[in-house]
């Protein structure tokens, strides 16, 4: 008799992963996220959802498509201060 265990192939990396990601920290389930330009100094991870943007939650999906360069709200407020 063989016990088929179910949980064996399960990933638990991906939920800590996202952890460091956005505004809501991996607390909005959604794997579609916009890059910030800051990238490594982002606050944010580098990557956001566009539903937890301020600036982009009210962007059609072809306005942010469309977008070349942006920095989150995060990024924005720091690079502000620093000039
Ligand atoms: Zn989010
Ligand atoms: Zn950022």
């Amino acid at each position: 008799m063989f016990e088929v265990k179910t949980d064996e192939n399960q990933e638990p990396v991906s939920e800590d992963a996202s952890e460091k990601y956005c505004l809501c920290k991996g607390k909005f389930k959604s794997g579609y996220y916009v890059a910030c330009e800051a990238d490594e100094d982002c606050p944010n991870g580098g990557w956001l959802h566009p539903e937890c943007s301020n600036d982009l939650r009210d962007l059609t999906q072809e306005q942010i498509d469309s977008l070349e360069k942006w920095y989150c709200e995060s990024c924005v407020e720091r690079i502000d201060k620093e000039n």
